[in-house]
């Protein structure tokens, strides 16, 4: 399968931002499939731009529920009317900030999903937990909880919190180990699908370590922070592919 690129713009970016998203979606279609995740206010613009390109556009989180009395919250068919066709749900930065937790996540990874969105559900150890020789009980609780009942669309970002922002990344046998747990459980858990179930790694990538922590197996793609907030470090990044 074709290795997975997204970029998650967190809060960054206003309408000059869509320059990049221009000049992604006008480079040459390459090996990897791209997405990128800009704020809620610059989806819609930003599908536009993309429109007629491989380039996806999705959503850094959504709203379990279909509408209702939910002041400044997002649904999935806002998202969807909007050009979005995936979301981000479970960012740690989420889970701390918004106190979200494993059970909201798989209520809006299910909600996106049955809506026929993309899922891209994150999980990852702080640093005091892998210190404590927790990582593969924290990643195995977080997938138990956080994940939908099956794995049609679905898809899992490993983002260990200390690394994410930091420009430290687990050692590549650290980051293999994780994944291979990851898709341990996806296999006993879906089967077949879980098999194909992309599974991806984030924290601090950059051009310069893409190409060898995507050629780790199990690493099918990158969730991109900071490098893919221009057009030239994050192609730069799925050149590497
Ligand atoms: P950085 O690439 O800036 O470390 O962020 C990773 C991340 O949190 C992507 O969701």
């Amino acid at each position: 399968a074709r290795k997975m690129i997204v970029g998650n713009w967190k809060m960054f970016g206003t309408a000059p931002m869509l320059a990049e998203i221009t000049a992604i979606a006008a480079a040459p279609a390459g090996n990897a499939k791209l997405a990128i995740c800009p704020p809620f206010t610059l989806i819609e613009r930003a599908a536009r731009a993309a429109q007629g390109s491989a380039l996806a556009i999705g959503a850094q989180d959504v709203h379990a529920a279909d509408k209702g009395a939910h002041t400044g919250c997002i649904s999935t068919a806002m998202l969807i009317d909007s050009g979005a066709t995936l979301v981000i749900v479970g960012h740690s930065e989420r889970r701390a900030d918004n106190f979200e937790t494993d059970a909201q996540v798989k209520a809006k990874a299910t909600a996106a999903v049955t809506a026929g969105l993309e899922a891209i559900v994150c999980i990852g150890e702080t640093e005091a937990q892998r210190d404590n020789g927790q990582t593969l009980t924290v990643i195995e609780t977080q997938l138990a909880g956080s994940l939908p009942d099956a794995a049609d669309r679905l898809v899992v970002a490993y983002e260990p919190v200390w690394a994410i922002g930091t420009g430290r990344t687990p050692t590549e046998p650290q980051v293999a180990e994780v994944h291979a747990a990851i898709r341990a459980h996806l296999e006993k858990r879906f089967g077949a699908p879980g098999a194909a179930t992309p599974i991806l790694y984030g924290g601090s990538v950059k051009p310069e370590n893409a190409a060898n922590l995507l050629g780790l197996p199990n690493v099918d793609g990158a969730l991109v922070g900071g490098a893919s907030l221009t057009a030239a470090s994050f192609l730069a990044i799925a050149a590497a592919v």
